[in-house]
């Protein structure tokens, strides 16, 4: 069982509150689930993708309950969307579903698979879900109902702008149930390379990139201008960003501590003093120094 609290990334958990504090912000969000956006969605995923299960590609489905057992979540509905672009999503708020795309199944090995399902998890486990579904829904252009009037384009941006820092913490739960490294090739995946050359690909040298696109990026006020034009309109933050920071991440004492933990976890053993858990290979208890 893992809390938000332990992999959130510092850039979401403040991008959250600053969207939370936007007056009438909750209730609009619940206003837009009330308008039936939810089921909308639902219906839609229902009739044109194919439902996973142990009778419906098994090799497929059985990925996911693994995952959530080991996050620790409810598991979700889980569906295939024929489409040859790689993408993976999850929708929903009384019924929570991950969808996975052909063209990402064709393209990711299993364990690059299980990170981006794990991503997906994470959305669950942060709750971000809802938050996502009303900037889709702002997306879409749906707001014909006005319901948003003048307040809409700010908080399309404030939600878009959060939702680029939640793709972040999502990144890291993604890490927990792989490692940095496998989510940092499932990003040279989905930017577009076969496995003949993203295999090869240098991902530190990619990450750098990231720290040139920064240099560029604060180099004066017209810079900031236009890259902010670039980036204000995505949900995603750039791939190179993301590399850096989940190898960064994955050289956490955060990181390596939640890890041993799951170790722990999963050993079965617990310390005769403490309780807690403990791995079969220590000596001494990490948690109180009892001798084992
Ligand atoms: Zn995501
Ligand atoms: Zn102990």
């Amino acid at each position: 069982m893992i809390k938000p609290s332990e992999f959130i990334h510092p850039e979401d958990a403040a991008a959250l509150r600053q969207l939370e504090s936007i007056p009438g912000f909750p209730a609009l969000a619940k206003k837009v689930l009330e308008l039936g956006y939810e089921k909308l969605k639902y219906g839609i995923n229902m009739a044109s993708t194919i439902r996973l299960s142990e009778n419906q590609l098994p090799e497929l489905y059985r990925h996911l309950p693994p995952i959530c057992e080991r996050l620790g979540i409810k598991e979700p509905e889980f569906y295939l969307e024929m489409n040859p672009f790689p993408n993976a999503y999850t929708s929903g708020d009384t019924r929570v579903f991950i969808v996975v795309t052909s063209g990402l199944v064709e393209m990711m090995d299993d364990e690059e698979l299980d990170a981006v399902i794990a991503h997906e998890c994470g959305h669950i486990l942060c709750r971000h879900v809802v938050y996502n579904m009303v900037a889709q829904y702002l997306k879409m252009g749906l707001d014909a109902l006005g319901i948003l009037g003048a307040i809409a384009k700010p908080v399309e941006y404030a939600l878009l702008y959060w939702s680029r820092k939640a793709e972040l913490s999502c990144d890291r739960c993604g890490s927990i149930v792989t490692s940095p490294e496998v989510v940092a090739r499932t990003m040279g995946r989905l930017a577009g390379g076969p496995k003949s050359i993203t295999n090869k690909l240098n991902m530190q040298e990619w990450a750098k990139q990231a720290d040139q696109y920064d240099e560029i990026r604060n180099d004066g006020l017209w810079n900031k201008t236009l890259q902010l034009a670039v980036i204000i309109g995505q949900d995603h933050p750039f791939s190179a960003v993301r590399v850096r920071e989940i190898l960064k991440w994955g050289q956490s004492l955060q990181y390596k501590n939640l890890k041993q933990n799951l170790k722990a976890e999963s050993s079965g053993k617990r310390c005769h003093k403490c309780k807690r858990s403990v791995c079969l290979d220590w000596g001494y208890c990490k948690h109180c120094g009892a001798k084992l």
